[in-house]
Protein backbone atom coordinates (compact mmCIF):
# COMPACT_ATOMS: atom_id res chain seq x y z
CA UNK A 1 0.00 0.00 0.00
CA UNK A 2 1.19 3.24 -0.43
CA UNK A 3 1.28 6.22 1.94
CA UNK A 4 -2.53 7.86 2.52
CA UNK A 5 -2.85 10.32 -0.33
CA UNK A 6 -2.12 14.31 0.73
CA UNK A 7 -5.05 16.05 -1.46
CA UNK A 8 -7.12 16.59 1.63
CA UNK A 9 -10.33 17.00 -0.98
CA UNK A 10 -11.49 18.32 -4.29
CA UNK A 11 -13.88 21.72 -4.43
CA UNK A 12 -16.18 22.84 -6.95
CA UNK A 13 -13.91 25.88 -8.81
CA UNK A 14 -17.64 27.13 -8.73
CA UNK A 15 -20.55 25.85 -6.52
CA UNK A 16 -18.07 24.84 -3.82
CA UNK A 17 -19.26 21.24 -3.45
CA UNK A 18 -16.81 18.52 -1.68
CA UNK A 19 -15.65 15.48 -3.82
CA UNK A 20 -13.66 12.78 -2.18
CA UNK A 21 -10.19 12.48 -3.47
CA UNK A 22 -9.52 8.74 -3.19
CA UNK A 23 -11.34 7.79 -5.77
CA UNK A 24 -12.38 8.45 -9.58
CA UNK A 25 -13.32 12.20 -10.07
CA UNK A 26 -13.85 14.16 -12.79
CA UNK A 27 -16.66 17.01 -13.43
CA UNK A 28 -18.77 18.39 -10.67
CA UNK A 29 -22.41 17.63 -10.74
CA UNK A 30 -22.63 21.41 -11.43
CA UNK A 31 -20.48 20.30 -14.66
CA UNK A 32 -17.46 22.83 -13.43
CA UNK A 33 -14.40 21.79 -12.69
CA UNK A 34 -12.74 20.56 -9.44
CA UNK A 35 -9.59 21.64 -7.46
CA UNK A 36 -7.33 19.70 -5.32
CA UNK A 37 -6.81 20.87 -1.75
CA UNK A 38 -4.07 20.29 0.66
CA UNK A 39 -2.77 20.66 4.41
CA UNK A 40 -0.96 24.16 3.35
CA UNK A 41 -0.04 24.78 7.02
CA UNK A 42 1.36 21.46 7.06
CA UNK A 43 3.03 21.50 3.74
CA UNK A 44 4.71 25.56 5.01
CA UNK A 45 6.64 23.99 7.03
CA UNK A 46 9.12 22.04 5.19
CA UNK A 47 8.21 23.62 1.55
CA UNK A 48 10.96 26.11 2.15
CA UNK A 49 13.79 28.02 -0.32
CA UNK A 50 16.48 26.13 1.65
CA UNK A 51 14.65 22.82 1.53
CA UNK A 52 14.08 23.14 -2.42
CA UNK A 53 18.33 23.50 -2.66
CA UNK A 54 18.68 19.80 -2.41
CA UNK A 55 15.52 18.41 -4.10
CA UNK A 56 14.98 16.99 -7.52
CA UNK A 57 15.31 18.99 -10.29
CA UNK A 58 11.79 18.20 -11.55
CA UNK A 59 8.58 19.63 -10.48
CA UNK A 60 7.42 16.94 -7.91
CA UNK A 61 10.41 18.92 -6.20
CA UNK A 62 7.23 20.67 -4.76
CA UNK A 63 6.17 17.73 -3.34
CA UNK A 64 3.87 19.02 -0.48
CA UNK A 65 1.49 20.71 -3.11
CA UNK A 66 1.22 17.57 -5.24
CA UNK A 67 -0.57 14.25 -4.78
CA UNK A 68 2.22 12.09 -3.53
CA UNK A 69 1.69 9.19 -5.45
CA UNK A 70 4.75 7.40 -7.17
CA UNK A 71 5.76 9.39 -9.87
CA UNK A 72 5.45 8.56 -13.70
CA UNK A 73 8.34 11.13 -14.58
CA UNK A 74 10.26 11.77 -17.27
CA UNK A 75 12.15 14.78 -16.24
CA UNK A 76 9.74 17.63 -16.40
CA UNK A 77 9.63 20.72 -15.02
CA UNK A 78 12.29 23.28 -13.54
CA UNK A 79 12.70 24.62 -17.01
CA UNK A 80 15.48 27.80 -17.70
CA UNK A 81 14.23 31.57 -16.88
CA UNK A 82 16.36 32.98 -19.87
CA UNK A 83 17.14 36.80 -19.24
CA UNK A 84 15.70 38.12 -22.44
CA UNK A 85 18.11 41.03 -22.53
CA UNK A 86 18.36 41.52 -27.15
CA UNK A 87 14.77 41.15 -27.08
CA UNK A 88 13.83 43.57 -24.05
CA UNK A 89 16.17 46.15 -25.48
CA UNK A 90 14.06 46.09 -28.77
CA UNK A 91 11.00 46.72 -27.19
CA UNK A 92 11.72 50.90 -26.31
CA UNK A 93 10.46 53.74 -24.46
CA UNK A 94 11.93 56.22 -25.77
CA UNK A 95 15.86 55.83 -24.31
CA UNK A 96 14.79 52.78 -22.67
CA UNK A 97 14.36 49.27 -23.28
CA UNK A 98 12.65 46.09 -21.03
CA UNK A 99 15.60 45.23 -18.75
CA UNK A 100 13.43 42.67 -16.68
CA UNK A 101 12.15 40.59 -19.41
CA UNK A 102 12.16 37.25 -19.06
CA UNK A 103 11.29 33.81 -21.30
CA UNK A 104 10.47 30.64 -19.15
CA UNK A 105 11.39 28.27 -22.14
CA UNK A 106 8.92 25.48 -21.53
CA UNK A 107 9.64 23.36 -24.90
CA UNK A 108 12.71 22.08 -23.03
CA UNK A 109 9.97 19.80 -21.30
CA UNK A 110 9.70 15.62 -22.32
CA UNK A 111 7.78 15.61 -25.78
CA UNK A 112 8.68 19.32 -26.29
CA UNK A 113 6.02 21.32 -24.17
CA UNK A 114 4.51 22.50 -21.08
CA UNK A 115 1.91 19.60 -21.67
CA UNK A 116 4.53 17.49 -19.89
CA UNK A 117 3.72 18.77 -16.43
CA UNK A 118 -0.19 18.24 -16.40
CA UNK A 119 0.12 14.61 -17.99
CA UNK A 120 3.08 13.70 -15.29
CA UNK A 121 0.62 14.36 -12.34
CA UNK A 122 -2.85 13.33 -14.06
CA UNK A 123 -1.00 10.02 -15.38
CA UNK A 124 0.57 9.03 -12.23
CA UNK A 125 -2.91 9.74 -10.09
CA UNK A 126 -4.67 7.64 -12.57
CA UNK A 127 -2.58 4.59 -12.42
CA UNK A 128 -2.77 5.00 -8.74
CA UNK A 129 -6.77 4.79 -9.43
CA UNK A 130 -6.89 1.94 -11.18
CA UNK A 131 -7.02 3.51 -14.24
CA UNK A 132 -7.20 0.76 -17.33
CA UNK A 133 -6.74 2.66 -20.04
CA UNK A 134 -6.19 6.87 -20.97
CA UNK A 135 -8.02 9.06 -23.40
CA UNK A 136 -8.12 12.33 -23.96
CA UNK A 137 -8.62 15.05 -27.55
CA UNK A 138 -5.84 17.60 -28.33
CA UNK A 139 -5.49 20.15 -30.97
CA UNK A 140 -2.04 19.13 -30.21
CA UNK A 141 0.65 18.30 -28.18
CA UNK A 142 -1.35 17.12 -25.09
CA UNK A 143 -1.81 13.94 -27.05
CA UNK A 144 2.15 13.88 -27.37
CA UNK A 145 2.35 14.28 -23.79
CA UNK A 146 -0.34 11.75 -22.83
CA UNK A 147 1.14 9.23 -24.82
CA UNK A 148 4.65 9.52 -23.37
CA UNK A 149 3.64 9.73 -20.17
CA UNK A 150 0.70 6.74 -21.10
CA UNK A 151 3.80 5.04 -22.01
CA UNK A 152 5.85 5.56 -19.11
CA UNK A 153 2.90 4.02 -16.69
CA UNK A 154 3.41 0.79 -18.90
CA UNK A 155 -0.77 1.96 -19.92
CA UNK A 156 -2.63 2.10 -23.24
CA UNK A 157 -3.96 5.61 -24.33
CA UNK A 158 -6.37 6.76 -27.17
CA UNK A 159 -5.39 10.18 -29.06
CA UNK A 160 -8.48 11.69 -30.39
CA UNK A 161 -7.24 15.01 -32.67
CA UNK A 162 -8.60 17.04 -35.59
CA UNK A 163 -7.20 15.56 -39.03
CA UNK A 164 -5.20 18.68 -39.82
CA UNK A 165 -3.42 19.03 -36.56
CA UNK A 166 0.82 19.15 -36.88
CA UNK A 167 2.32 16.00 -38.37
CA UNK A 168 5.32 15.64 -35.50
CA UNK A 169 1.99 14.98 -32.76
CA UNK A 170 0.55 12.62 -34.87
CA UNK A 171 3.99 10.78 -35.07
CA UNK A 172 4.60 11.28 -31.44
CA UNK A 173 1.65 9.57 -30.62
CA UNK A 174 2.14 6.58 -32.61
CA UNK A 175 5.87 6.39 -31.92
CA UNK A 176 4.46 6.20 -28.41
CA UNK A 177 2.38 3.41 -29.21
CA UNK A 178 -1.02 4.86 -28.53
CA UNK A 179 -4.18 4.39 -30.66
CA UNK A 180 -4.65 7.83 -32.77
CA UNK A 181 -8.16 8.52 -33.86
CA UNK A 182 -8.53 11.21 -36.68
CA UNK A 183 -11.57 13.58 -36.85
CA UNK A 184 -13.02 16.34 -39.62
CA UNK A 185 -13.34 18.90 -36.90
CA UNK A 186 -11.97 21.20 -34.18
CA UNK A 187 -11.04 20.05 -30.53
CA UNK A 188 -14.60 20.36 -29.11
CA UNK A 189 -15.88 18.11 -31.32
CA UNK A 190 -12.69 15.51 -30.11
CA UNK A 191 -13.76 16.11 -26.92
CA UNK A 192 -16.78 15.09 -27.58
CA UNK A 193 -16.19 11.95 -29.37
CA UNK A 194 -14.15 10.94 -26.09
CA UNK A 195 -16.84 11.75 -23.76
CA UNK A 196 -19.52 9.75 -26.19
CA UNK A 197 -17.02 6.37 -26.32
CA UNK A 198 -15.40 6.62 -22.60
CA UNK A 199 -18.17 4.72 -20.80
CA UNK A 200 -18.46 2.13 -23.19
CA UNK A 201 -14.59 1.53 -23.85
CA UNK A 202 -13.62 1.80 -19.75
CA UNK A 203 -11.46 4.96 -20.60
CA UNK A 204 -10.62 7.44 -18.49
CA UNK A 205 -10.71 10.47 -18.94
CA UNK A 206 -8.05 12.97 -18.96
CA UNK A 207 -9.36 15.90 -21.05
CA UNK A 208 -7.98 19.54 -19.85
CA UNK A 209 -10.04 20.26 -16.54
CA UNK A 210 -12.24 17.05 -16.89
CA UNK A 211 -10.24 15.55 -14.06
CA UNK A 212 -8.22 17.59 -11.63
CA UNK A 213 -5.23 16.69 -11.62
CA UNK A 214 -2.96 18.12 -14.38
CA UNK A 215 -4.12 21.72 -13.29
CA UNK A 216 -1.92 20.35 -10.24
CA UNK A 217 1.39 19.51 -12.30
CA UNK A 218 0.47 23.07 -14.32
CA UNK A 219 0.85 25.40 -11.36
CA UNK A 220 4.20 24.42 -10.69
CA UNK A 221 4.80 26.80 -13.59
CA UNK A 222 3.72 29.18 -10.77
CA UNK A 223 6.05 28.13 -7.79
CA UNK A 224 9.01 27.68 -10.27
CA UNK A 225 8.68 31.59 -11.13
CA UNK A 226 8.81 32.31 -7.67
CA UNK A 227 11.71 29.84 -6.76
CA UNK A 228 13.69 30.96 -9.49
CA UNK A 229 13.03 34.75 -9.19
CA UNK A 230 14.38 34.12 -5.42
CA UNK A 231 11.48 33.67 -3.44
CA UNK A 232 9.31 36.83 -5.46
CA UNK A 233 7.24 36.90 -8.32
CA UNK A 234 7.30 39.00 -11.62
CA UNK A 235 5.25 41.98 -12.43
CA UNK A 236 3.74 40.43 -15.42
CA UNK A 237 3.16 37.56 -16.94
CA UNK A 238 2.59 36.36 -20.73
CA UNK A 239 0.92 33.21 -21.26
CA UNK A 240 -0.67 32.13 -24.43
CA UNK A 241 -3.89 30.81 -23.55
CA UNK A 242 -5.99 27.81 -25.02
CA UNK A 243 -8.16 25.77 -22.52
CA UNK A 244 -6.41 27.83 -20.16
CA UNK A 245 -4.94 25.34 -17.57
CA UNK A 246 -1.67 27.11 -17.20
CA UNK A 247 -3.23 30.42 -16.46
CA UNK A 248 -5.54 28.94 -13.88
CA UNK A 249 -3.14 26.18 -12.54
CA UNK A 250 -0.24 29.41 -11.66
CA UNK A 251 -3.29 31.67 -10.00
CA UNK A 252 -3.88 28.17 -7.64
CA UNK A 253 -0.41 28.50 -6.94
CA UNK A 254 -0.40 31.89 -6.03
CA UNK A 255 -3.47 31.46 -3.82
CA UNK A 256 -1.52 28.66 -2.31
CA UNK A 257 1.36 30.96 -1.65
CA UNK A 258 -0.66 33.35 0.08
CA UNK A 259 -2.54 31.05 2.27
CA UNK A 260 1.13 29.85 3.08
CA UNK A 261 1.86 33.62 3.79
CA UNK A 262 4.85 33.75 1.13
CA UNK A 263 3.32 36.55 -0.71
CA UNK A 264 0.94 39.15 0.17
CA UNK A 265 -2.71 40.17 -1.90
CA UNK A 266 -0.56 41.81 -4.80
CA UNK A 267 -0.15 39.14 -8.07
CA UNK A 268 1.41 39.13 -11.45
CA UNK A 269 -0.84 40.91 -14.11
CA UNK A 270 -1.93 37.84 -16.02
CA UNK A 271 -1.99 38.34 -19.47
CA UNK A 272 -4.10 35.98 -22.01
CA UNK A 273 -3.03 36.11 -25.66
CA UNK A 274 -4.82 34.46 -27.68
CA UNK A 275 -4.71 33.77 -31.81
CA UNK A 276 -7.08 36.02 -33.79
CA UNK A 277 -8.22 33.08 -35.87
CA UNK A 278 -9.42 31.73 -32.24
CA UNK A 279 -10.53 34.08 -29.53
CA UNK A 280 -12.74 33.46 -27.32
CA UNK A 281 -11.56 34.50 -24.45
CA UNK A 282 -10.48 38.03 -25.56
CA UNK A 283 -14.12 38.63 -26.77
CA UNK A 284 -15.40 38.36 -23.52
CA UNK A 285 -12.82 39.95 -22.01
CA UNK A 286 -13.22 42.89 -24.31
CA UNK A 287 -17.31 42.98 -23.99
CA UNK A 288 -16.56 42.64 -19.86
CA UNK A 289 -18.47 38.78 -19.86
CA UNK A 290 -17.99 36.90 -17.63
CA UNK A 291 -18.33 33.50 -19.65
CA UNK A 292 -17.20 33.06 -23.42
CA UNK A 293 -19.26 31.79 -26.25
CA UNK A 294 -18.37 29.37 -28.63
CA UNK A 295 -15.97 30.80 -31.56
CA UNK A 296 -16.84 29.48 -34.78
CA UNK A 297 -14.66 28.86 -37.44
CA UNK A 298 -11.76 28.94 -35.74
CA UNK A 299 -8.39 28.64 -37.45
CA UNK A 300 -4.62 29.65 -36.49
CA UNK A 301 -1.19 27.69 -36.82
CA UNK A 302 -0.65 27.64 -33.28
CA UNK A 303 -2.57 24.50 -32.80
CA UNK A 304 -2.73 24.87 -28.83
CA UNK A 305 -4.64 28.08 -29.00
CA UNK A 306 -7.69 26.37 -30.86
CA UNK A 307 -9.74 25.95 -28.44
CA UNK A 308 -13.20 27.45 -29.33
CA UNK A 309 -15.17 26.96 -26.36
CA UNK A 310 -12.93 26.11 -23.43
CA UNK A 311 -14.25 24.56 -20.28
CA UNK A 312 -12.23 26.90 -18.23
CA UNK A 313 -13.54 30.38 -19.61
CA UNK A 314 -15.03 31.59 -16.21
CA UNK A 315 -12.27 31.16 -14.44
CA UNK A 316 -10.44 32.52 -16.70
CA UNK A 317 -12.01 35.60 -16.61
CA UNK A 318 -12.13 36.16 -13.41
CA UNK A 319 -8.29 35.93 -12.94
CA UNK A 320 -7.73 38.03 -15.21
CA UNK A 321 -10.14 40.36 -13.45
CA UNK A 322 -8.96 39.89 -10.64
CA UNK A 323 -4.98 40.20 -11.17
CA UNK A 324 -5.52 43.45 -13.46
CA UNK A 325 -4.77 41.71 -16.11
CA UNK A 326 -5.59 41.75 -19.62
CA UNK A 327 -6.97 39.52 -23.17
CA UNK A 328 -5.23 40.31 -26.53
CA UNK A 329 -5.20 38.55 -29.53
CA UNK A 330 -2.29 38.52 -32.18
CA UNK A 331 -2.68 37.85 -36.15
CA UNK A 332 -0.80 34.25 -36.94
CA UNK A 333 1.41 36.39 -39.33
CA UNK A 334 2.51 37.95 -36.68
CA UNK A 335 3.53 35.25 -34.31
CA UNK A 336 5.79 33.67 -37.46
CA UNK A 337 7.42 36.47 -37.99
CA UNK A 338 8.21 37.10 -34.09
CA UNK A 339 8.95 33.63 -33.55
CA UNK A 340 12.01 34.44 -36.13
CA UNK A 341 12.84 37.04 -34.10
CA UNK A 342 12.45 35.74 -30.87
CA UNK A 343 14.87 32.96 -32.48
CA UNK A 344 17.46 35.30 -33.56
CA UNK A 345 17.37 37.29 -30.79
CA UNK A 346 17.57 35.14 -27.97
CA UNK A 347 18.64 31.49 -29.59
CA UNK A 348 14.96 30.10 -28.84
CA UNK A 349 13.28 28.44 -31.08
CA UNK A 350 9.41 28.73 -30.22
CA UNK A 351 5.89 27.84 -30.92
CA UNK A 352 3.97 30.04 -32.64
CA UNK A 353 1.79 30.00 -29.29
CA UNK A 354 5.04 31.02 -27.20
CA UNK A 355 5.85 33.42 -29.93
CA UNK A 356 2.47 35.63 -29.67
CA UNK A 357 3.33 36.56 -26.69
CA UNK A 358 6.55 38.69 -27.90
CA UNK A 359 4.23 40.51 -29.99
CA UNK A 360 1.72 41.11 -27.18
CA UNK A 361 4.26 42.07 -24.74
CA UNK A 362 5.77 44.36 -27.53
CA UNK A 363 1.70 45.98 -27.75
CA UNK A 364 1.16 46.59 -24.30
CA UNK A 365 4.75 48.13 -23.84
CA UNK A 366 4.11 50.61 -26.51
CA UNK A 367 1.13 51.30 -24.66
CA UNK A 368 2.22 52.06 -21.48
CA UNK A 369 0.22 49.37 -20.12
CA UNK A 370 3.73 47.67 -18.94
CA UNK A 371 6.37 50.22 -17.55
CA UNK A 372 9.86 49.99 -18.64
CA UNK A 373 11.11 49.33 -14.73
CA UNK A 374 8.30 46.18 -14.63
CA UNK A 375 10.11 42.46 -14.63
CA UNK A 376 7.69 40.72 -16.99
CA UNK A 377 7.74 36.60 -17.93
CA UNK A 378 6.54 35.61 -21.78
CA UNK A 379 5.81 32.03 -21.56
CA UNK A 380 7.31 29.82 -24.41
CA UNK A 381 4.85 26.99 -24.15
CA UNK A 382 6.42 24.58 -26.35
CA UNK A 383 9.44 24.16 -28.74
CA UNK A 384 9.34 25.60 -32.69
CA UNK A 385 10.52 22.31 -33.65
CA UNK A 386 6.81 20.43 -33.77
CA UNK A 387 5.35 23.01 -36.17
CA UNK A 388 7.46 21.97 -39.46
CA UNK A 389 4.40 22.81 -41.64
CA UNK A 390 4.12 26.44 -40.66
CA UNK A 391 7.67 27.16 -40.38
CA UNK A 392 7.64 26.14 -43.94
CA UNK A 393 5.33 28.47 -45.41
CA UNK A 394 6.42 31.34 -43.28
CA UNK A 395 10.62 30.56 -43.95
CA UNK A 396 10.38 29.76 -47.25
CA UNK A 397 9.78 33.32 -48.19
CA UNK A 398 12.76 34.05 -46.00
CA UNK A 399 15.23 32.12 -48.65
CA UNK A 400 18.54 31.02 -48.30
CA UNK A 401 21.88 31.10 -49.72
CA UNK A 402 23.59 28.54 -52.24
CA UNK A 403 26.69 27.23 -50.94
C1 LIG B 1 -1.85 23.55 -25.05
C2 LIG B 1 -0.96 24.63 -25.45
C3 LIG B 1 -1.23 25.96 -25.08
C4 LIG B 1 -2.47 26.36 -24.32
O1 LIG B 1 -2.39 25.88 -23.01
P1 LIG B 1 -3.51 26.03 -21.91
O2 LIG B 1 -2.82 25.98 -20.61
O3 LIG B 1 -4.45 24.90 -22.09
O4 LIG B 1 -4.20 27.34 -22.15
C5 LIG B 1 -0.29 26.93 -25.42
N1 LIG B 1 0.83 26.61 -26.10
C6 LIG B 1 1.13 25.36 -26.48
C7 LIG B 1 2.38 25.11 -27.22
C8 LIG B 1 0.25 24.32 -26.16
O5 LIG B 1 0.55 23.07 -26.53
ZN1 LIG C 1 -20.05 22.54 -8.74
Amino acid sequence: MTKPLNVIELECSACGKKYDPATEQHLCTCGKPLLARYDLMGAKATLTLENLKTRPRTLWRYAEVLPNDPPVSLGEGMTVLVHALRLGASMRFGQRGMERMFIKDEGLNPTGSFKARGMTTAVSRAKQLGAKALAAPTAGNAGGALAAYAAAAGLPAVIVMPADTPWANVMECQAFGAKVVKLNGLISDCAKYVAEHKDREGWYDVSTLKEPYRIEGKKTMGYELWEQFGGKLPDVILYPTGGGVGLIGMCKAFDEMQEMGWIGEERPRMVAVQAEGCAPIVKAWEAHQSSAQFFSNAATVASGLRVPGPLGDQLMLRMLSQTKGIALAVTDDEMLQAGRELASLEGIFAAPEGAATVIAARKLAASGWIKPEETVVLFNTGTGYKYAEAWQRALQSAGGEEA
